[in-house]
């Protein structure tokens, strides 16, 4: 890609997080934008919890015409908005702010992302069960596609029950058809659900590359079977220890790198109102991920 020169025209976009190190993301929206030929530029965008609202209040400031949002202030950003798409209202978390003469709207394009997602592998979810691992802003947004795409049961596994709880109790109002069940990260709580469960999805950073926890697998994969579909959210490696485990016992898997080319094509499509090429982006993504594990 030539080197790019932003001028007094280019439009500014941008990752909203803490910690962004190896987030792939400028390389998708900026490769799109050359290839779309739109003077725009996509940079990270760091800060922490302290300076949020001072910092979204400068990104408008700057005439920034829209951002993702990722941890730890998908749910936190919310009171900075004037508004809410339904879906993020739903997943009451956002992961994309659209900023429209200065009135800033939030969206969730991770809802869109992964119910994507699970309709591409063509498994059949209607009026089956799911389980969830992990309670956090994109539990919730799984959650959300999960009540679009008609389960019947979802229960929520999490290492803080108190978080879990408070997911449910809030899902619980808004989905009364479907049955809603939360429980510890404790395997012998947990391993009739998973036995049990169509649908196994990891939301927990438990697997990650670069990841500080002990473990790399999230649960006990021994109750894995191969009536099951196994979808984990990380990208980075691909594919994670949890699917191996999840593959070798007969299920049929997917990574996280699927959701992240959906909700960033849902952004971009909400940004510019093009289309960026979804192959090429495949690809870029196979790519960086890759060279970040050689590093
Ligand atoms: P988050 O809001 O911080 O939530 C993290 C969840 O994981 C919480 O429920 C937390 O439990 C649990 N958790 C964290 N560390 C754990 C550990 N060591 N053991 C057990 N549970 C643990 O994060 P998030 O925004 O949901 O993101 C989570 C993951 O999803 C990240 O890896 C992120 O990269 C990935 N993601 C991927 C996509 C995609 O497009 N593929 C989109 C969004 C997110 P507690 O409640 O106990 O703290």
């Amino acid at each position: 890609m030539s080197i790019f020169v932003p001028d007094t025209e280019t439009k500014l976009y941008g990752l909203l997080g803490k910690t962004l190190g190896h987030s792939i993301s400028p390389v998708l929206h900026n490769q799109a934008f050359h290839d779309l030929k739109l003077n725009a530029l996509y940079l990270m965008l760091e800060t922490g919890e302290q300076d949020l609202g001072e910092y979204v209040q400068s990104l408008k400031n700057i005439g920034f015409l829209g951002w993702n949002v990722t941890i730890p202030h998908k749910e936190t950003i919310i009171p900075y908005l004037s508004g809410l798409s339904s879906l993020a209202r739903d997943a009451g978390a956002v992961n994309t702010v659209l900023n429209r003469r200065g009135r800033l709207t939030g969206y969730n394009t991770d809802v869109i992302g992964f119910q994507r997602q699970v309709e591409e592998t063509g498994f059949i979810v209607k009026d089956k069960q799911a389980v969830v691992l992990g309670a956090g802003g994109s539990a919730r947004a799984v959650i959300a596609a999960l009540i679009q795409l008609d389960l019947a049961k979802i229960t929520v596994v999490n290492r803080t029950l108190a978080h879990a709880e408070e997911v449910i109790t809030i899902f619980q109002e808004k989905a009364p058809a479907v049955e809603f069940e939360f429980c510890e990260l404790e395997e012998e709580k947990y391993a009739a659900y998973i036995k049990d469960a169509d649908l196994i999805i990891n939301t927990t950073p438990v697997g990650m590359y670069h990841a500080q926890a002990e473990t790399k697998l999230v649960i006990n994969p021994e109750y894995f079977h191969d009536q099951q579909l196994v979808l984990d959210l990380i990208y980075n490696p691909l594919p994670t220890e949890l699917l191996k485990a999840a593959q070798a016992k007969g299920a049929q898997i997917g990574n996280g790198l699927p959701t992240l080319i959906y909700q960033a094509e849902a952004s971009f499509k909400l940004w510019t109102k093009k289309m960026p090429d979804r192959s090429n982006w495949l690809k870029l993504g196979q790519k960086a991920v890759a060279e970040i594990n050689q590093q």
